[in-house]
């Protein structure tokens, strides 16, 4: 199943995606996407909407270095466990929507990472247990000001400027999580391009690893991680998440 939440005729409303000869419609969820989809009404054509990002979390968590190839790329040991931050909600912007440069930084970075979204209350569940609390899964851009974040102990400053979390363009279950190719461009040029399956944790050990430390609830959302090739965004650029089966991930940034 493919969710979205999007703006219609005033309103915001959840979604189902649908596909029929190469055009894509919407059906709309009055109950929301999580516990039972009961789609109602009918097709809205999607260019009659304005995608917003997909689910409203309770937190953003994030995950630091969790591919084998970027770690190598940085001459950096394997760690044991996940290095784990959190991004707040105000980072949070859609598909299309704009990253801000912020006045503070002088290098704003791009960090392509496919992003988990939980579907119920998730505590204290095994690794075997994880996969049952996902909804689905989404492109995310784990923006970072590189050289705050070298300046300072804590990365929440490097991490937290407003629009630094654009997520989309919409949730889907039917990829799998374990081998999904990810690729980041920058107008329109490829910059990163890895697979989830060099994670050094895979999704369900991320989500066991973080239900032991808080409680996950639905929407919440888990960035996974960034491939090797990270490199600078600039006023003007424009910067793409793909992930085959989810989609496009687009994003301007303005000074
Ligand atoms: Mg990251």
């Amino acid at each position: 199943m493919k969710l979205a939440r999007f703006a219609h005729a005033g309103q915001i409303k959840y979604g189902v995606v649908e596909e029929e000869n190469g055009a894509e419609y919407l059906r709309e969820l009055p109950n929301g996407p999580f516990g039972e989809l009961r789609p109602a009404g009918g097709r809205i054509p999607m260019a009659q909407v304005m995608l917003l990002a997909p689910c409203t979390p309770t937190k953003i968590v994030a995950v630091g270095l969790n591919y084998v190839d970027h770690a190598r790329e940085l001459g950096m040991a394997i760690p044991e466990e996940p290095v784990i931050f959190m991004k707040p909600l105000s980072t949070l912007v859609g598909p299309g929507g704009l990253i801000i440069y912020p006045a503070m930084s002088r290098r704003v970075e791009y960090e392509g990472e496919l992003a988990i979204v939980i579907k119920d209350t998730t505590r204290d569940v095994r690794p075997e247990e994880a996969k049952a609390h996902i909804l689905g899964y989404s492109c995310y851009n784990d923006v970072t000001a590189r050289d705050l974040q070298q300046k300072d102990v804590q990365w929440t400053r490097a991490k937290s400027f407003n629009t630094f979390g654009p997520l989309g363009p919409i949730i889907t279950d039917e990829i799998d999580p374990d081998n999904a190719p990810i690729t980041l461009l920058v107008n329109g040029q490829k910059r990163q391009s890895s697979s989830t399956n060099n994670f050094i944790f895979p999704v369900a050990r991320v989500v066991s690893f973080i239900s032991q430390i808080m409680p996950l609830y639905p929407g919440d959302v888990i960035a996974t991680g960034t491939p090797p090739g990270v490199g600078e965004l600039k006023p003007g650029d424009e910067v793409e998440v793909f992930i085959e089966g989810i989609g496009r991930l687009r994003n301007q940034v303005a000074a």
